[in-house]
């Protein structure tokens, strides 16, 4: 038998892991070692017996065999909670095909020094009656950031100073000017304690539906049961999915466990915060990225003691070490945000489901417009899946007009705004109403499409759209595919076939010709550089300082604006021209989510989608908001073109300084791969490779970028081809060139 190698580390930290030590696993051992098992070693020159982490197996020694010392046993402590850790650590670097100590920066806290922490709190000055008294006159003067902290301070006299500044958007001079005027008091604790007061018989207690029990019920028997699941809702925003996981939530604490709950920060709302705290009180922490390490060190190690049951945040707070966790809550599981983007790649979901399967933990997963993955999976029962029809409340779901570009340009308007959007934008200025126009475009890559008929220019081989380079030249960026840009459309001859050139600050300029006394803000990558300033565009615009704003695709998520009754998307084909696969999906999310923005008050509101391919399915279903007739068209494309989830794909990134050491390895690499496609023909699914190309940003700060993709069935084939080219680098001591891996990415590069 082969000799095996342990990398051990031996004080397991953040700070530590760029240093195991190696020793040799003896015979007698060879079963008990394993990633995660705590082991004695021989340490130092003096070889004193040291307890250490195993961390990573391998059957290579790093060292001359000579000088590597052997485990001396396994320790009797065994499986502590850092070992759990470090399990997961391994499963990230095995699934996501990063470095082991990628992987365990990833899951380890950064240790701090703990200052003294300290707490602000705002609390109201009068009664609740004299304050709502003092917001009504407020309001009259439109004073309504002012008015906003009042009703606040009416509704609960106690309020985190953090919540009613990032969650309210409220100024800190407005918060000491109502301080001196008497209304409120901002005191600071010492001691690391959650201010909300429970106030109790306020929280109005509702009858639960009976979808919102069943879900409840579910999922309580089937952990009781230990047969835990991930369970799917799918329900519009309002449709009572966080009364769900308060209510499991609770159930959970009541039985001594621990949740997770995630949450996008951006989706993170004053409301939602508001409702965990006057459910959980002090029991429940918030994380996010406005907290220092030393915090965020100090709320992982509340959690390791027990002195936490709920732990809201982004993606991160995955991998809080509580003791004996529950559930894992992953809300608005379809965002982007929720996969890593350094390595190691790993998606927030997926990573619950394994995490939640070593704690026997349940997993909840919420969405208006589930991910193509989870909806795939519940459809084939891997995952549990209720839907939850209907919203609470009176708000009502606005109406949708799309309105077709072509017959625009037939008409002889040039302009960006409809006919139809531009009366509309009218009618709200008369009322006194606020406008939200987007202009997505994120992930814009220089489509081209015909003005006069829709065509838009595809490649033949991968059915995405090509991007226009300035060589003249249309480029396929999965496959590298490239044909000459032409003069004419080939579906209709017409001349106007161009790419899509306006920005959110042309926008802007066209709202201020055509309608002069309208108030705009912009809101974009540009103008919000530092957080302040996205939390002031925001605050103006919640403060009806602007009657439009014009904005990317940051604009549609989380904000309650009540007096936004029109929204207008100007270009939906900037995302359903995307260069990937996930464009259909992308741009069902983004209409579904943009058209929920208007009319959140008391009300109606109306969208307009303008766009060249009014027949496209993915604007068809959005503007019905009927998920389910979308899902079953693009799971067809997902199925033909073997994209994710029906298959899975492996993006084999390559960037180097030189342009032809990346270009060759790229190429050397996809060949290797596809002469080893025979042996991974698995029950007639065969390997697919795509590429190699020049990546879509072929540099980046001064470095070059290759790529390749393989697709293949069963994602253990694709753990098997990182495992295989990484070998390969090894033993050709590939040096001046990074490999990169991205498991069914959630871009294109
Ligand atoms: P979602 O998380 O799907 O957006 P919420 O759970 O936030 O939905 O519910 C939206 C609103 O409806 C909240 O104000 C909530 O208190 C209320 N609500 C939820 N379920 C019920 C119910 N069964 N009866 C009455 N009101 C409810
Ligand atoms: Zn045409
Ligand atoms: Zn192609």
């Amino acid at each position: 038998m082969a000799e095996k190698y342990a990398d051990i580390i031996v004080d397991i930290s953040h700070e530590k892991v760029d240093r195991p030590f190696q020793y040799r696993i003896p015979q007698e051992l060879a079963e008990a070692v394993y990633p995660g098992v705590r082991v004695h070693v021989p340490f130092g020159s003096g070889n004193r017996d040291k307890v250490g982490y195993v961390v990573d197996i391998s059957e290579r020694a790093d060292y001359p065999i000579g000088k590597i010392k052997d485990i001396t046993s396994v320790d009797a402590k065994g499986i502590t909670a850092q070992s759990a850790q470090i399990r997961i650590a391994y499963w990230l670097k095995r699934q996501y095909g990063s470095t082991m100590i990628a992987a365990l920066k990833t899951v380890l806290p950064v240790k701090q020094k703990l200052r003294q922490l300290e707490q602000k709190k705002v609390t109201g000055c009068l009664a609740a009656e004299k304050l709502r008294e003092a917001a009504a006159a407020c309001e009259e003067k439109r004073q309504t950031a002012k008015a906003r902290v009042l009703r606040a301070l009416a509704d609960d006299e106690e309020l985190p100073y953090e919540l009613i500044r990032r969650k309210l958007n409220i100024a800190p001079a407005t918060l000491q000017t109502l301080e001196r005027q008497g209304f409120l008091k901002i005191e600071t604790e010492s001691i690391y304690r959650n201010p909300v007061k429970h106030v109790a018989g306020e929280e109005k207690r509702i009858v639960l539906s009976d979808v919102q029990r069943t879900v409840i019920e579910d999922v309580m028997r089937d952990y009781r049961a230990g047969t835990p699941h991930t369970y799917l809702l799918h329900g519009v925003t309002g449709s009572g999915k966080t009364e769900v996981y308060l209510g499991i939530i609770e159930q959970m604490i009541a039985l001594g466990k621990q949740a997770i709950v995630l949450i996008p920060e951006i989706a993170l709302t004053y409301q939602t915060l508001l409702r965990f705290y006057k459910r959980f009180g002090d029991r429940v922490s918030v994380m996010n990225s406005t907290l220092s390490q030393g915090e965020k060190y100090d709320q992982i190690r509340r959690a390791a003691e027990g002195d936490i049951d709920v732990i809201i945040g982004p993606r991160s707070a995955l991998f809080t070490p509580f003791p004996d966790l529950g559930v894992i809550v992953v809300d608005e599981e379809h965002e982007g945000s929720y996969k890593s983007e350094s390595a190691p790649k790993y998606h927030a979901r997926e990573t619950a489901i394994q995490i939640a399967s070593m704690h026997g933990a349940a997993v909840v997963l919420g969405s208006a417009t589930p991910s193509m993955e989870a909806y795939y999976r519940a459809r084939t029962g891997e995952y549990k899946l209720y839907e939850m029809n209907g919203r609470h409340g009176n708000s009502r779901l606005p109406d949708v007009h799309i309105v077709d570009l072509r017959e625009e340009l037939k008409c002889g308007n040039r302009s960006v705004f409809s006919g139809r959007l531009r009366a509309l934008i009218e009618q709200r200025l008369a009322a006194g109403e606020q406008t939200m126009l987007f202009l997505n475009r994120r992930g814009y890559a220089g489509f081209v499409s015909c003005r006069a008929c829709g065509h838009v220019m595809r490649c033949p081989h991968c059915d995405v759209s090509l991007s226009e380079h300035g060589n003249g030249k249309l480029v396929c960026h999965y496959c590298g595919y490239e044909e000459p840009r032409r003069p004419v459309c080939p579906s209709c001859g017409s001349k106007y076939l161009m790419g899509f050139k306006a920005g959110t600050e042309q926008i802007v300029e066209a709202v201020r010709r055509e309608f002069p006394t309208a108030r705009v803000l912009r809101m974009d990558a540009d103008t919000t550089r530092t957080k302040e300033s996205y939390e002031k565009i925001l605050a103006a615009f919640a403060d009806e300082k602007a009657d439009i704003l014009v904005g990317t695709q940051m604009i549609v998520k989380g904000h309650d604006f009540p007096n936004v009754t029109l929204v207008g998307i100007l270009a939906a084909d900037l995302s359903l021209n995307r260069n990937d696969y996930r464009a259909g999906e992308r741009t069902f999310q983004l209409l579904t989510q943009a058209a929920g923005r208007a009319g959140r008050g008391d009300k109606a509101g109306e969208v307009v989608i303008q766009t060249y391919q009014p027949e496209h399915y993915s604007i068809v279903y959005a503007a019905k908001q009927d998920y389910r007739g979308f899902y079953e068209e693009e799971i067809l494309y997902r199925d033909l073109m073997q994209y994710p989830p029906v298959a899975h794909m492996l993006a084999v990134l390559f960037i180097s300084a030189q342009q032809e050491a990346g270009r060759a390895l790229c190429e050397r690499l996809a060949a290797l791969v596809n002469d080893s496609a025979d042996r991974y023909e698995r029950g007639g699914r065969r390997l697919q490779v795509i590429g190699p190309a020049q990546a879509a940003v072929g540099k980046i700060n001064d470095l070059y970028r290759h790529v390749f993709y393989v697709k293949h069935g069963d994602y253990q084939v694709l753990v098997e081809i990182v495992d295989t080219l990484e070998l390969f680098c090894r033993e050709n001591e590939v040096k001046n060139v990074t490999v990169q891996y991205d498991f069914d990415p959630m871009n294109t590069y």
